[in-house]
């Protein structure tokens, strides 16, 4: 299958209210380029520096989201540019965001990431205690270049389906819960970042509104 295919299959299986994310962390500025060619503008990567060496050579009206974990120190190669950073789980990141969105002049949108998946991993917040930070954030005026506007998890990654839907399912709930509750903007906190290229159709199952997707648009990846 070429690009264009596996393109148009993904395409295909979202519904049109699902924002697709092609991931393109590993992949070179002429594939991003083809897949831009093809009519994609919203891509996602994960390493700081990696994006802002790809970000200039590539045409200026990509979306580009910041989906991996990044230390504070590495903030300032994104800010200028970045859409959406999807993977938010301190408020010391937020502190060091807020500053370089401020020397930016610009204000910059963020997801809380949820820690969901079974498996040991350090990234995200337990679902309890992301519901307790993001109340006590709430109202603060510590971030005004910053906007929150919802949630990002990963499932386990395993092939039980059950235990993901259990996990996407937790997921969609925090995020009802937090929309109903007045601790956050519904107006504003409108997304649920869920999904890869393994279990896309149990996401939007469970109301993800924005999917990350590489190795199924762009094939297998030789690193992670
Ligand atoms: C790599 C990555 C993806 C995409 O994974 P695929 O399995 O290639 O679709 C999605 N989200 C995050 C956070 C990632 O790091």
């Amino acid at each position: 299958m070429t690009l264009a295919d596996r393109y148009a299959r993904v395409k295909a299986s979202l519904p049109p209210q699902v924002k697709l994310i092609a991931v393109s962390k590993t992949r070179t500025v002429a594939e991003i380029q083809a897949l831009y060619d093809l009519g994609q503008r919203a891509f996602g990567e994960n390493y700081p520096q990696e994006l802002r060496d790809k970000q200039p050579l590539l045409p200026a009206d990509i979306e580009w989201h910041f989906i991996g974990h990044f230390q504070s120190n590495k903030v300032k190669y994104i800010a200028p540019f970045v859409h959406l950073v999807h993977a938010v789980d301190s408020t010391s990141l937020l502190d060091e965001l807020e500053k370089r969105a401020a020397a930016a002049g610009r204000t910059i949108g963020f997801l809380w990431q949820a820690r969901i998946a079974r498996e040991e991993t350090k990234h995200g917040l337990p679902i309890d205690e992301l519901s307790t930070m993001i109340q006590r954030s709430a109202g603060s005026t510590r971030w005004p270049h910053l906007v929150a506007r919802g949630l990002m998890g990963m499932a386990s990654n395993t092939d039980d389906t059950a235990q993901v839907d259990r996990e996407f399912a937790a997921l969609a709930e925090l995020f009802r819960t937090l929309r109903a509750s007045g601790f956050v903007d519904p107006e504003r906190f409108t997304e649920l970042s869920m999904g890869m290229s393994s279990d896309l159709r149990q996401a939007i199952t469970h109301g993800s509104t924005m999917v990350r997707i590489g190795t199924a648009i762009f094939g297998e990846r030789s690193r992670t």
